[in-house]
């Protein structure tokens, strides 16, 4: 055996690594380089010729197991022994390394004098790879952190999120084709926001759990909000109360309404049939009230009829939720030339302070600009005039609801992009969300 001292190269990117390495007493036993770069490792291999190289699985520029390929295909080099490093120890790694012809792989964090170890036993030609331990490895003593579920009985969920009315087939996979319905939960509270088609599939939910109490608020009493009430599960137990509240509308009752949408001309079960118990309630309103501890404040939208947006406060969170609403009627103008004090945004201003105080606000965008120009009064907001509001309320997040049915899959996601680039061409940071049926939101 030759008494020279032996060479080895520590390829390595982590200096501290390096500087314990150097600092262990049997260094002196060798003579040592360093690399911190795949190329500096390669040039080093040719300039101090190591007999060994301890090696970072991960090295920038070249990685690993390149250098150990050209080092075991180069007749020159094929003697230099290679024990790879790293603390992402992955199966597949392991094999490529032990297949090139790597003689060892030794997992990251390790002790200085245990790499000094595998260095005595490789000169020593006793070293050999081990078998993969990783999975065995991460077991040892491990402490799983298993996150607290605050939020699995505290969310909301949409169960329909398209307006006016209902579509499906293949373009309309990915946003939904059920009218408005929202389910709010918090605990033992449950309230439910308009009862388009959505509201079937919830109440086949809920008929799991058979609640005894649910609270039904309905915007306004066009089809897309109604159309699923007559299909909605729990109306057929007995044992149900129904709290149905709704704003005062101009022409019917809201039980009249109703009774008239169960007539047996248009569906088979009347409303005094209906085996859950009904209560209906007047909302009054700008009056706040609450439901268990979520705490609803009311204020008018600008759509056709008695048609309300609502504010709902839940623990920390406070929300906005407005599916009809055409802010700036008639507006057709970038939503940067809307200043504080326009004289345009005046009959908005009691809508623009009752939003401020939202976290988020879900509110709709019916029209590209281009359709806007012949739906003016349809009681829907251009995407602009809606992003006018989002300016005006200074709100940082917008959920985007109440998709136009003509709109397939494609071209919400068309709608979505000239969203963002109108927020560029304005300069505000918000990346709006588009909702689809199955949206669920943590509170
Ligand atoms: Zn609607
Ligand atoms: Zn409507």
């Amino acid at each position: 055996m030759s008494t020279s001292k032996k060479k080895i190269l520590i390829a390595d990117p982590d200096d501290e690594l390096i500087q314990l390495l150097q600092k262990e007493k049997e260094a002196s036993s060798y003579i040592i380089e360093t690399a911190k770069t795949g190329h500096e490792c390669l040039s080093k291999i040719n300039s101090f010729q190591p007999d060994l190289i301890l090696i970072e699985m991960m090295l920038p520029e070249i990685h690993s197991m390149e250098i150990l390929r050209r080092i075991k295909s180069d007749p020159h080099k094929k003697h230099i022994g290679v024990i790879v490093t790293t603390a992402y120890l992955m199966m597949q790694n392991y094999h490529a390394a032990i297949h090139l012809g790597c003689a060892f792989f030794l997992e990251k964090p390790f002790a200085p004098e245990e790499a000094f170890s595998l260095f005595k036993q490789y000169f020593e030609h006793k070293l050999h790879p081990e078998p993969f331990s990783g999975q065995q490895s991460t077991l040892k003593g491990a402490h799983c952190y298993l996150p607290k579920m605050h939020s699995a009985n505290s969310y909301i969920k949409f169960w329909g999120t398209r307006g006016s009315n209902p579509v499906s087939g293949p373009d309309y996979v990915r946003f939904g084709g059920n009218t408005c319905c929202l389910e709010i939960r918090h605990k033992d509270d449950l309230v439910i926001v308009d009862a388009g088609t959505g509201i079937r599939p919830l109440g086949e939910e809920l008929g799991k759990f058979n609640p005894k109490k649910i609270n039904l608020l309905i915007s306004h009493t066009h089809w897309d909000h109604v159309a699923g009430f007559p299909f909605f599960t729990p109306l057929y137990d007995p044992e149900c109360e129904i709290t149905i509240w709704t704003p005062i509308g101009f022409e019917k009752t809201t039980r009249e309404l109703f009774t008239e949408m169960l007539a047996y001309a248009y569906f088979p079960v009347r409303l005094d049939d209906i085996k859950a118990k009904l209560i209906f309630k007047d909302i009054e309103v700008g009056v706040p009230f609450h439901i268990g501890e979520i705490f609803i404040d009311t204020d008018y939208a600008f759509h056709p009829g008695a048609t309300v947006c609502f504010k709902f406060k839940i623990d920390k969170t406070t929300f906005g939720y407005a599916t009809d609403n055409e802010f700036l009627l008639g507006h057709h103008g970038s939503p940067k030339l809307i200043a504080k004090d326009s004289p345009l945004i005046k009959p908005y201003r009691r809508m623009i302070q009752f939003f401020k105080t939202c976290d988020y606000l879900i509110h709709e965008a019916q029209y590209t600009p281009a359709e806007y120009l012949t739906k003016v009064g349809w009681g829907h907001s251009s995407i602009t005039n809606a992003t006018a509001l989002i300016l005006l309320t200074e709100m940082k997040e917008w959920i985007i609801t109440h998709h136009d049915p003509k709109h397939t899959d494609q071209d919400i996601l068309k709608k979505m992009q000239m969203q963002y680039d109108v927020f560029d061409e304005v300069q505000y940071a918000c990346r709006p969300r588009v909702a689809f049926d199955g949206m669920t939101i943590p509170l």
